[in-house]
């Protein structure tokens, strides 16, 4: 074991990942697995609480968000990648952290209320989606992480799995797990290609990290701009303009940005050459993505061992913060 400071993070197979997954999180993944001791989970069993009755989604998923990870740079020798529902320990002190949290809590964390909200779950909500914050702390203390490079969704499951380690940590003679902080990239939140506030699996308006030449053309000739912007020479607004929302968080030349927004507020620059601009930096990002994942996927034994191997490791590392919490309550470890 080193020193290294502990990240872990993880995304739910509920279908490939997108282009909000990338500069939420995954950009950021490849260049700080270089420098931190990283862990990446595939949360099936959370992906389960608002599938349970569709297993077959998950466990198809699976590879797909493998294939996406090793696409976008993730480096196996260098991040240990592994899956939620193959490490027991992470189940267990999900059962000891219920425990100390109420339902009352629970209630109250704002995403899983916006989230229960938006599916419509009404008196059909799963316990285990109620309880999802708790199993999500389970998965960071679990390896100790103390940095979790995640989109702004995930604030307030920070704040919980804090005080889930301030609380569980109090009832044992020494402390035993660490606190966490949240790493927010620049786009924190990328909305969807709809205008919608966040880009999202479950909401269907993503432009995924394999979407094809077309399907890039086509999300981008059908973004929203300004609509009182009807002629060139019109001057345009910035605010809650996609096209520039996603000039801000794609293109790499920040100058040449600021060069347009101003062209556009003051009129004479065009949607359509926003649009091209924006389209040429999306398919010069996508396509290598896409082209190295079409290979990968086609080797979902190797993905699956990959993924195997990573959860031997990371059996060990959690089953031994599990010992150590059933050591401080007195629990009894054979
Ligand atoms: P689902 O709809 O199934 O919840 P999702 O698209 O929200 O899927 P998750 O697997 O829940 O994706 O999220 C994985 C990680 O990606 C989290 O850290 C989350 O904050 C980040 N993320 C997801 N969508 C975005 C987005 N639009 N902008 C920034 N970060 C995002
Ligand atoms: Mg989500």
């Amino acid at each position: 074991m080193n020193n290294k400071t502990i990240i872990l993070t993880g995304d739910r197979p509920t279908g490939p990942l997108h282009l909000g997954h990338y500069v939420g999180s995954l950009r950021q993944r490849a260049i700080l697995q270089h420098d931190y001791q990283q862990f990446i989970l595939v949360a099936d069993l959370q992906g389960l609480t608002d599938n349970g009755s569709t297993p077959q989604k998950i466990r198809d998923n699976i590879p797909e968000v493998l294939a996406d990870y090793l696409a976008a740079g993730i480096d196996p020798s260098l991040t240990t990648i592994c899956l939620q529902s193959a490490l027991p320990a992470l189940a267990e002190l999900t059962t000891l952290y219920m425990n100390i949290v109420t339902v009352a809590r629970v209630e109250r964390n704002p995403t899983v209320k916006n989230e229960i909200a938006q599916k419509g779950f009404a008196r059909s909500l799963p316990v285990g989606f109620l309880v999802y914050p708790i199993s999500q702390a389970a998965d960071i203390t679990a390896f100790k992480a103390e940095v979790v490079p995640v989109g702004d969704d995930q604030l307030p499951m920070i704040e919980q799995t804090n005080e889930i380690v301030h609380k569980m940590n109090s009832l044992l003679p020494a402390p035993v797990l660490s606190h966490c902080k949240a790493l927010l990239s620049e786009t924190s939140r990328l909305p969807g290609i709809d205008g919608n506030a966040k880009m999202s699996k479950s909401l269907g308006n993503t432009l995924l990290l394999s979407a094809s030449e077309e399907a890039i053309h086509h999300a981008v000739s059908t973004m929203y701009t300004d609509p009182n912007h009807l002629k060139v020479s019109d001057p345009g607004k910035i605010d809650g303009n996609m096209v520039f929302t996603y000039l801000d968080a794609f293109h790499p030349d920040k100058a040449k940005v600021a060069e347009m927004k101003a062209h556009y507020q003051r009129g004479g620059l065009g949607d359509r050459a926003c649009k091209n601009e924006l389209e040429m930096c999306l398919q010069e990002l996508i396509a290598p993505m896409r082209e190295r994942r079409a290979t990968y996927i086609q080797d979902k034994g190797m993905l699956m061992a990959m993924l195997k191997k990573g959860s031997e490791q990371a059996h060990e590392i959690t089953q031994q913060t599990l010992r150590e919490v059933k050591q401080g309550l007195g629990l009894p470890v054979f």
